[in-house]
């Protein structure tokens, strides 16, 4: 007998209909003997309504009541499958993420989970139970609800599969697996049936939202197998991809094309050219929780530099406010950015032995005219930044440049 963590995206449990599909799955699962958990997101748009209304009222009000709003998508759900599995004869009990003890940090809107203390989920299980755990959220240690950053529901399956030792995390979500790049973008994306935990560490850090990278960490550190599969597919013998940390496995030189347009650049223009400016720079930003992506700075001339950085689309209203104090303590000359860029990376385990790829890469990319604004590159990927506009012609290209097209 096993335990499996099974977590359903949006769009799996975006009607009564395919929550009962998720119910009826479940169930089959049961039936093989195996211990389950499920870990559900809110229904599909709901968490973006939830936004929506946040932000027509107060949307620079304070992250502990947004997340209070936040949070209540996952415990619909949560609510709506366990009455559906009662209705079908089977035992089910739902929790939210206070009731399931996973605790977090106090960073409203991207908490980090500290521990689940899983007890009470396994008195539940080992009478026999399915458990229902609402995705995405957690509890600060002074009892205020955090949530885990969107996509979140990852985390919390992966982080749960890994307090509960269960033998597998099955993300179940709109899609058959991990796939060459976003299948949404590139229409013969090739389908990736076994990838390294490391590759998928990459990709996702990169921006292939498939999972939240936050999740894919969590399985890396504590070696947790995870498995990507559609809960679209009848029956559960589908496609999927296996996500593991194997060591053997062969090394392609470019496995995908990830990308993220969330992205923003700031840069600030002729500050002293001395020891500790770029901490001086970042240190504040990094206070009010903001995370700095690449980082940029000019050589120097006549004792000043210009220092470049990107961050997060949503915290660039945030950063700039923050970056103006900064520059006014170090008297700098300007501050200027830009929020319509976006990031395009090639990812692959086998880059390692392979020289020549990143010229492959800027090759591609001239031959189409697409500029590059900065570039950063680490053992196993390399990343440029690009005018938004150009993102999509940029994916394909790459994606083509690299044999990687069905
Ligand atoms: P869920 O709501 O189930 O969590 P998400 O929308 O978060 O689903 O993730 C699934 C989506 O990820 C797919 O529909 C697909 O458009 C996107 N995606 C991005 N990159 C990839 C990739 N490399 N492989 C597969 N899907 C990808
Ligand atoms: N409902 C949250 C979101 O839309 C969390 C998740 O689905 O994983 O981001
Ligand atoms: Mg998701």
């Amino acid at each position: 007998m096993a335990l499996i963590v099974q977590k359903y995206g949006g769009t799996s449990v975006g009607s009564p209909e395919r929550i009962t599909e998720v119910a009826r799955r479940v169930i089959r699962w049961r039936e093989k003997g195996d211990d389950v958990v499920v870990v559900v997101s809110a229904m599909s748009g709901e968490t973006n309504r939830l936004v929506a209304l946040i932000n027509e009222l107060n949307p620079d009000g304070p992250a502990r009541e947004k997340d209070v709003i936040l949070s209540t998508g996952e415990q619909v759900t949560m609510g709506l499958l366990s009455l559906c599995l009662q209705a079908m004869g089977c035992k089910a009990r739902s929790y939210t993420g206070r009731q399931a003890k996973i605790l977090t940090d106090s960073a409203f809107s991207k908490a980090r989970i500290r521990e689940i203390d899983g007890t009470a989920i396994q008195t539940d299980l080992d009478a026999g139970k399915v458990v229902i755990v609402a995705g995405f959220q957690g509890v600060d240690a002074e009892g205020n609800i955090t949530t885990l950053g969107r996509g979140g529901s990852d985390t919390t399956a992966v982080a749960l599969a890994v307090a509960l030792k269960a033998d597998e995390c099955q993300i179940y979500t709109d899609v058959d697996g991990v796939y060459t790049t976003d299948p949404r973008v590139v229409s013969d994306a090739r389908h990736i049936p076994k990838l390294a935990l490391e590759e998928m560490l990459e990709m996702a850090s990169q921006g292939s939202k498939v999972l939240q990278i936050r999740a894919v960490e969590f399985a890396y550190k504590y070696d947790m197998p995870i498995r990507v599969l559609s809960s679209f597919d009848d029956g559960d013998d589908g496609k999927s991809t296996l996500v593991t940390r194997e060591e053997d496995m062969e090394e392609v030189m470019v496995r995908g094309v990830a990308f993220n347009r969330d992205e923003a650049q700031l840069t600030i223009k002729g500050v002293p050219d001395k020891p500790g400016v770029a901490f001086d720079i970042l240190g504040p930003i990094s206070d009010a929780n903001i995370e700095v992506d690449m980082i940029l700075q000019n050589v120097g001339s006549d004792g000043s530099t210009d220092f470049t950085f990107t961050i997060h689309r949503n915290d660039y209203t945030e950063a700039m406010r923050i970056l103006q104090v900064t520059a006014g303590a170090l008297g700098a000359t300007e501050c200027s950015g830009d929020d319509r860029i976006a990031k395009v990376s090639i990812v692959g385990g086998g880059m390692r032995s392979h020289a020549g790829v990143a010229s492959q890469m800027f090759e591609a990319l001239a031959k189409d005219g697409i500029n590059i604004r900065m570039i950063s590159t680490s053992e196993i990927k390399i990343s440029v930044v690009v005018d938004e506009k150009y993102l999509e012609l940029a994916v394909r290209t790459l994606h083509d440049a690299f044999g990687l097209s069905a």
